[in-house]
């Protein structure tokens, strides 16, 4: 979906917040063991968030119809601020993540595990944003990230991970480096 310049980086407020919110209310509940139990249940969430980038990206915006034409701006003009919107993308990890969860487990566990998504989808938004728009140093870590995703957008049949290339690897979809145009 195109956005304003300000509505596209609006997720790094948002999340933030959205964060300190979640663990403020977590904070607040009678768990002794707080800090160790919500730290473990927000790595678990960075590391669940590589997975979801991975599938949302490979069978949603590349297969599910309106969204994967939105997608397509995207790929057709990578400059663009074309991107899912904060007041779209919070909902959904209030209402698809974080009340499911919180059916079927503890406060402290729940908001951990749903902050863990949110700041892993950050990190995806940061990262996609420095592929595409800044000027990276060749060798460098994200610049190895600038080459796997020029891989996707030339190709589009694999390389869906942006955070990481594990899942690729993992489901067989790498594009290898001979491949990029
Ligand atoms: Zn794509
Ligand atoms: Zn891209």
């Amino acid at each position: 979906m195109y956005q304003t310049k300000w509505g596209y980086y609006a997720d790094f407020v948002v999340y933030p917040v959205a964060v300190l919110v979640l663990t403020a209310q977590a904070s607040g509940g009678p768990h002794s063991r707080f800090l160790a139990v919500y730290f473990l249940s927000f790595l678990s969430g960075l590391a669940a968030w590589t997975l979801l980038e991975y599938v949302m990206h490979r069978f949603v915006f590349h297969a599910l119809p309106p969204i994967a034409q939105m997608h397509d701006r995207h790929h057709a003009d990578p400059g663009a601020f074309v991107g899912t919107p904060s007041w779209l993308s919070l909902p959904a990890f209030v209402l698809g993540i974080f009340i499911p969860l919180r059916t079927i487990a503890d406060l402290e566990i729940a908001s951990g595990l749903a902050a863990g998504l949110m700041i892993g989808f950050v990190w995806y938004v940061a990262l996609h944003d420095a592929i595409h728009r800044w000027p990276l140093r060749r060798g460098s870590l994200l610049y190895k990230a600038k080459l796997r995703h020029a891989g996707h957008h030339a190709g589009r049949h694999g390389n869906f991970g942006v955070t990481t290339s594990f899942w690729d690897r993992m489901l067989g979809t790498v594009i290898a480096r001979g491949e990029v145009r």
